[in-house]
């Protein structure tokens, strides 16, 4: 993350700490799970509105804003093993799979094509 321009070591500790706590929340998972970050609390027409003038403060609102609005439900993490990012499905009936069709849903689709072919290919010359 440092060559990325994030930050020094503890913020990128902390930025670790909220990316897990954040996956599992996604994943579903109980118990406890921490995040640090600093995150303002602003009211704004009477409403209060979260706010962070740094990366992680500002996901961390973000997600916090996600969880009240219903929306969180749409975090999913990518299936493909060599992936596991997390993404916000769009798509109206919620029933996205893939972070990137282009990328991992193609290479699904790539590895389930071989897989099929070569399962006929083998059936072929068996007979
Ligand atoms: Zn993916």
């Amino acid at each position: 993350m440092t060559e990325r321009g994030l930050g020094r070591s503890s913020e990128i500790a902390q930025a670790r700490a909220a990316r897990a706590a954040l996956r599992s929340s996604i994943e579903g998972s109980s118990g406890p799970q921490t995040a640090a970050g600093v995150v303002h609390i602003e009211l704004t027409d009477g409403v209060p509105v979260l706010s962070s003038s740094d990366a992680l403060g500002a996901v961390l609102a973000a997600s916090a804003r996600l969880a009240v609005l219903g929306s969180w439900e749409r975090f999913k993490i990518c299936p493909a093993d060599d992936c596991l990012r997390a993404f916000f499905d769009r798509s109206r009936n919620r029933s996205r799979t893939w972070c990137s069709m282009q990328v991992c849903g193609n290479r699904e689709k790539a590895r389930t094509f071989r897989k099929r072919t070569r399962a006929q290919n083998s059936t072929l010359a068996a007979v």
